[in-house]
């Protein structure tokens, strides 16, 4: 998913439509999993920013989880994925983490965001909340100088890995996509149920977690009266030429 060695990528092949950021290295899968594949199925470029590496994690290495990363981006089809290596379960939105965060967005120069909805019991999600909407904002501030173009992604939603937070303000269908969703999750075989991966259980590794993850996909889905949905959330409102339905 990263350059190879030796060879400097264009501008061109570092931009996406569409980066994906979450706290820990399967936030996004859980969250907006469905939609990702969508995307690349219809030829957009994605991209994907981890801000930690999940090194706090009951199960898993660094070094595993970063593989599984990769495996799971290629499966959902994203460009490149990269890792902005700040503190797990230490998370802030503060103007260092900010400062490490903004490079990122003006490397990907997504034209929409997708990051964690706050109002989540976990304090990374929250504090990515805050640390991705406030760094996408001065990302766009040239005199904020890391070398590279200023670049403000001009829209910004946000999803919760496993959670939900009142009506979303859309719903997407991912119902040809809910399959990719699951094995982009599959790839993570540290993290969710997997009988054969000897280690510790935790509530995500769960075959009730498990369940879950379809669960919750078909519950969005039927809001919409479809097979399996994938919510988002905005700030405010939305500006559409026509209302979508027509
Ligand atoms: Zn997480």
């Amino acid at each position: 998913m990263t350059a190879e060695l030796g060879a400097t990528p264009s501008r061109a092949e570092l931009c996406v439509d569409v980066l994906a950021v979450g706290a820990h290295p399967d936030d996004v899968e859980l969250g907006v999993g469905g939609l990702l594949h969508k995307l690349t199925r219809l030829g957009y470029r994605v991209g994907i920013l981890d801000l930690t590496r999940g090194e706090m994690g009951t199960r898993g290495s660094v070094e595993e989880r970063a593989a599984e990363g990769q495996n799971a981006a290629r499966l959902l089809g994203a460009v490149r994925r990269e890792n902005a290596g700040l503190p797990d379960a230490a998370l802030a939105n503060t103007h260092e983490f900010q400062l490490r965060t903004i490079p990122f967005i003006r490397s990907f120069r997504p034209r929409m965001l997708l990051a964690t909805k706050d109002r989540d019991r976990h304090p990374d999600h929250c504090a990515a909340h805050h640390l991705v909407r406030d760094s996408a904002y001065l990302a766009g501030l040239a005199r904020i100088d890391t070398g590279q173009e200023p670049h403000r992604p001009p829209v910004t939603y946000y999803y919760h890995p496993y959670l939900e937070d009142g009506a979303p303000a859309l719903i997407v269908d991912i119902s040809e996509d809910f399959d990719a969703k699951l094995d982009a999750l599959r790839a993570h075989a540290s993290q969710f149920f997997n009988p054969s991966y000897g280690a510790a259980s935790t509530y995500i590794s769960s075959e009730t977690f498990w369940e879950s993850i379809r669960t919750r996909a078909a519950y969005w889905g039927s809001h919409i009266g479809v097979r399996y949905g994938e919510a988002l959330y905005a700030e405010g409102a939305i500006g559409v030429d026509l209302p979508p339905g027509l």
